[in-house]
């Protein structure tokens, strides 16, 4: 039957006839450019990120960009990333003119090894930049400890968390900034976007400033800034505002639908991902590791033939062509765990649009590889 060999995308966006006339609403309005819906989405996210202050943005990236930019890093400061993660989480340090400091990961969480980080400070770093990794909370209580004894900024990249929690608290509203994704690889989607996070009254004045060319909003004629232009349009803020009304349902069915994997994958060489009891995860990715680069590469294209598309997770950064060849580093040694999530890990399809016989689907036909 077609139905049970159809195509699985390793992701999909779920936009429906809801989101799509409130879109259509917009466009027939005229007015495009940041408005109502702008104002309307920062405020429905605030059920989710837990942070007073909610700032629509460009896409993620511009997110993490401002966040940089409104606590003064720049040029001789250094910012501790986790060696593992999408280059986003590098390339803003460097796009600031400063060092991102790799730490490498724990292979139980794919996130930075809050253990590790104590050795990566020096009297230039200004901040750690815990990634939730595929949705998964970092250790945060160290990332506080440690920010806290060395005065250091925490900006939590988000990216794939909205949703998580960690010890009850949301992703993003635990450091100095958070900072979100909306691009259609993420949970909900605006086709681009990105959301920045605070608690702090004069952090977020500074970010809606640089939004928006470094206007002075006391003073409206005035620019007390150089800013950006990373606003978001009204029509995109619609169609992810649209989506959060049932991201609550969303988060609960992506759950079900991770727990399906981990009943069901059953195979002496793939290692499932962990669970925490004190963290929420958003199941963004569900990451598995296999045993070697090779079996990887079988797995994927045995899959492939039934129809099932597969990729890597994230990029062991410091391995990257740019990273390696201006700060000579040798990731292999520097970084294994970083370099093993990178060159065996996989992503398997988990979305909403897929049924719970589609994972099982999946699950089966991992089962049967042999290598
Ligand atoms: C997706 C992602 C980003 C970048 O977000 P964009 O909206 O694509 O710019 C940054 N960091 C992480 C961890 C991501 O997964």
């Amino acid at each position: 039957m077609v139905e049970q060999n159809k195509f699985i995308p390793l992701t999909r966006p779920d936009i429906r006839e809801e989101d799509i006339s409130l879109v259509v609403e917009v466009l027939k309005s005229g007015m495009l450019v940041q408005g109502k819906h702008v104002l309307d989405f920062e405020d429905k996210a605030k059920k989710f990120t837990k942070s007073t202050y909610n700032i629509a943005v460009s896409n993620g990236t511009a997110s993490l960009h401002l966040a940089l930019k409104a606590l003064n890093i720049g040029i001789g400061d250094e910012v501790i990333v986790p060696a593992f993660s999408y280059i986003a989480s590098a390339n803003v340090v460097e796009l600031v003119g400063a060092k991102p400091v790799f730490v490498d990961i724990s292979l139980d969480s794919f996130t930075i090894d809050a253990d590790s980080i104590e050795n990566a400070i020096t009297s230039k770093t200004k901040a750690i930049m815990p990634v939730h990794e595929f949705g998964l909370c970092v250790d945060m209580d160290k990332v506080n400890e440690l920010a806290k004894q060395h005065s250091l900024f925490i900006i939590e990249d988000s990216a794939c968390a909205l949703g998580a929690t960690y010890k009850g608290k949301a992703a993003g509203s635990i450091g100095h900034f958070g900072s979100f994704s909306l691009h259609p690889r993420k949970a909900i989607t605006s086709g681009e976007g990105g959301l920045v996070t605070t608690n702090d009254k004069d952090l977020d004045a500074k970010i809606r400033t640089l939004r928006n060319h470094g206007i002075d909003f006391e003073n409206p004629t005035e620019f007390s800034d150089a800013g950006y232009n990373y606003r978001l349009t009204d029509f995109q803020a619609a169609l992810v505002s649209s989506q959060l009304n049932r991201f609550s349902e969303t988060l609960k069915y992506k759950r079900e639908l991770a727990s399906i994997y981990l009943e069901n994958v059953i195979s002496e060489h793939i290692v499932l991902p962990k669970t925490f009891s004190d963290r929420e995860h958003t199941w963004q990715t569900f990451h598995i590791l296999t045993e070697s680069n090779e079996y990887r590469k079988g797995l994927i294209s045995h899959l492939k033939s039934h129809n099932i598309q597969t990729n890597y997770g994230a990029q062991c950064i410091p391995h990257m062509k740019f990273y390696a060849e201006k700060y000579g580093y040798n990731a292999l040694k520097e970084f294994p765990n970083a370099y093993r999530a990178y060159s065996t890990g996989l992503a398997l399809p988990l979305y909403e649009l897929l049924t719970k016989e589609d994972i099982l689907r999946i699950s089966n036909s991992i089962n049967q590889y042999r290598s």
